[in-house]
């Protein structure tokens, strides 16, 4: 029993000293340690060794509970043995320490499940600790992991330096980027966080560091980047990354005045020819491949790239002539000579090559490129398979040109646009039988501007389509009138000519037969004039764009035939119905046997075919009869007139001459 209390066992017990005298000590114990408290005491008191200061719960008055860490010994008291015994009030200690094992373990767990690498490290680096994600991102077991040294396991050692100088400086660093050893040597990147650790008296005792892993997201990046640089099909670089190393060759010429470079636009002949008839597939596999022969051909500072399509650009990083350039130009013209041996094809080209050369680094990188694909353009227009170097004849071309194309898009706003019309004549009664539509610029200074300058710009800008639904819709309305006005002018037909481009245009026949429908005429009276490359660059879309035009009711005709790939075979499957003899051959025939063999073989062939031939070209009168002899149906050339304004096309029909 009590036999003595304080006013501290008073407030910590709750009960006051007259109900605690006399009341058992353990009975203020909770019930789990009070038979542990109950034997302590009488084993004291048979003198036997107990430890002293040991922790317990008590109940209060009220029911609360404290932990209390109880010291006791012996005494004696009036002659009686007795236990004196304090009770120190812990409870708040216990708490925090609960607390703290709690978060210990929550802890614990973070680090035990984190998928990212966690360790915990000496000043100098030995490794104390560390969790399952460290062993296994650097492939080491814990054992060996653990008691390491971090810059003899993973860290370089430059970065260890810098990053640990951080650390102790400001007391952390975050997602530091660096690149980290693995147990097999694999490198990988990471990003690195780590604050410092301080002792109890607050000094610097050591990092903790938690290592997350960027390898893959370093490795899309990569890719991404490279991507941004490089042509997907050939792996060469792109337009950017050349245009990047063409400046760097640009800066470099300016400071050194000794050396010079050449770029050299490459275009092959003909490839859309090998895509359309053979496929995309093989059409990908021989750019591959001359991807390949290219850059085989080039030294290792030279750059090609590949622009889009069948475009390839070469930096010749250092020649020091326009000359030199000019011999790997045929160096990469034999290259290409050779035949490809595709996967099931054979397939030879051949390619056509702009250069040009720099000096002074004094042109921009686009100047240089422009100027390199007028020379290109040169080349073509000479014939393909060469190359050609620019000059500044050509430098006055491409700005001529340029301002043909400024000049081009205000003509049409402004109207400047006419028609010409030259007389088709059917040669069986001498008599006018329809006009070609010929389209004329009365440009403001520069006068009369013939198709064969405007339209190629016209194309390459897209112009020709507004201008060729223009040309449509004026031929349309001219027929209309002719139609009910002029006399003679009931059976007239009128052809207009077709470019390539306008021949991608979905609705064209759809636009046409507005035309026709909204003019009144009669669309057997309207012929289209295409040539075969038109056909054979758009293959089966044009296929069913013919289809469209024939469904419509329209003539077709296949212009300057025999100049391309004079396909008879062609004509028939389009179901064309007439075509034109190129003037090449008309103007040849009668001093040429073999071109008027070719003529009369070709109006055999078009005659079993049942289409109709026009002969073009045609200004002398010799050739006026033996066309007349061979059976040719219609004629057209200065012999009869040239393309006339619509009034004297009037009065020509008026006239009805007779040859
Ligand atoms: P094309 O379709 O072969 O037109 C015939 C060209 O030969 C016309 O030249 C015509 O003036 C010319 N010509 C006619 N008779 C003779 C002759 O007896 N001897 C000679 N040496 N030449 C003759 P033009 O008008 O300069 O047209 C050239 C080309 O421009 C045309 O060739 C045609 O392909 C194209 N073109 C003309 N108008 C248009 C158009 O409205 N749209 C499109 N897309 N192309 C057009
Ligand atoms: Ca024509
Ligand atoms: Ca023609």
């Amino acid at each position: 029993r009590f036999l003595y209390v304080n006013a501290a066992a008073e407030a910590l017990t709750g009960y006051a000293r007259e109900e605690l005298l006399g009341m058992e000590p353990w009975t203020v114990v909770h019930p789990d340690h009070r038979e542990l408290v109950r034997e302590r005491g009488l084993a004291r008191l048979r003198g036997e060794e107990v430890p002293t200061g040991y922790e317990v719960r008590i109940v209060r008055k009220g029911g609360e509970q404290r932990w209390v860490e109880l010291t006791a010994g012996l005494v004696v008291h009036h002659g009686e043995p007795a236990a004196l015994g304090t009770a120190f009030d812990v409870t708040q200690r216990k708490r925090t320490e609960e607390a703290l094992r709690d978060s210990e373990e929550r802890y614990r767990t973070l680090f035990e499940e984190s998928r990212d690498a966690i360790y915990m490290s000496t000043l100098s680096g030995e490794v104390i600790d560390a969790n399952q994600a460290a062993f296994d991102l650097f492939g080491y077991a814990p054992e060996e992991l653990v008691g390491g040294n971090v810059g003899d396991l993973y860290l370089h050692d430059a970065d260890r330096q810098r990053f640990r100088d951080e650390i102790l400086r400001t007391g952390f660093v975050r997602d530091y980027e660096l690149r980290l050893r693995c147990k097999d040597g694999t490198v990988i990147d990471a990003l690195l966080s780590a604050t410092l650790r301080r002792d109890r008296q607050g000094r610097p005792a050591g990092f903790q560091g938690i290592i997350h892993d960027i390898t893959e997201r370093k490795r899309v990046e990569e890719q991404l980047a490279y991507g941004a640089l490089h042509d997907a099909l050939t792996g060469l670089p792109n337009r950017a990354l050349f245009v990047d190393r063409l400046q760097g060759a640009i800066e470099r010429v300016r400071r050194e005045r000794e050396s010079a470079f050449a770029v050299l636009f490459l275009d092959l002949d003909r490839f859309k020819v090998v895509n359309d008839s053979l496929g995309h597939g093989v059409g990908d596999e021989m750019l591959v491949a001359i991807a390949h022969r290219l850059q085989a051909v080039l030294r290792a500072g030279d750059t090609v790239a590949r622009f889009g399509g069948d475009e390839f650009v070469v930096l010749l990083d250092d020649v020091t002539s326009a000359v030199e350039a000019t011999h790997v130009a045929e160096r990469i013209l034999d290259t290409l000579a050779a035949p490809f041996a595709l996967e099931r094809h054979e397939v030879f080209t051949s390619a056509s090559m702009g250069i040009a050369v720099s000096t002074t680094g004094q042109e921009g990188s686009e100047e240089l490129l422009r100027n390199a694909d007028a020379a290109l353009s040169r080349a073509k227009a000479l014939g393909k398979n060469r190359y050609e170097v620019f000059d500044r004849q050509m430098h006055a071309a491409a700005m001529e040109r340029l301002r043909m194309e400024t000049d081009l898009r205000r003509a049409l706003e402004r109207g400047e646009f006419t028609l010409r019309f030259q007389p088709i004549v059917a040669l069986a009664t001498g008599r006018v039988c329809g006009f070609e539509a010929l389209a004329r610029w009365e440009h403001p200074g520069r006068g009369l501007v013939l198709p064969g300058v405007f339209v190629p710009v016209a194309e390459e800008t897209g112009l020709v389509l507004p201008l060729g639904r223009w040309v449509v819709e004026e031929a349309c309305r001219q027929l209309g009138r002719w139609q009910d006005t002029l006399d003679g002018g009931e059976g007239l037909t009128v052809s207009v000519n077709l470019s390539a481009r306008q021949f991608s245009q979905p609705d064209l026949a759809r636009h046409l037969g507005r035309t026709l429908a909204g003019c009144g005429v009669d669309p057997a009276r309207f012929r289209l004039e295409i040539t075969e490359s038109v056909i054979l660059e758009h293959a089966e879309p044009a296929l069913s764009l013919l289809e469209e035009l024939r469904a419509l009711g329209v003539g077709l005709c296949m212009d300057d035939f025999g100049t391309g790939y004079s396909s008879l075979g062609y004509l028939h499957r389009l179901h064309l119905d007439q075509l034109k003899i190129d003037r090449s051959f008309v103007s040849r025939m009668h001093r040429d046997g073999r071109s008027a063999q070719l003529v009369q073989a070709i109006l055999a062939l078009a005659r079993n075919l049942g289409v109709q031939v026009v002969a073009e070209g045609v200004e002398l009168p010799e050739q006026l009869r033996a066309l007349r002899e061979l059976g040719c149906e219609y004629g057209q050339g200065y012999l009869f007139s040239h393309p006339l304004p619509a009034p004297a096309a009037e009065a020509l029909v008026a006239r009805a001459p007779r040859w």
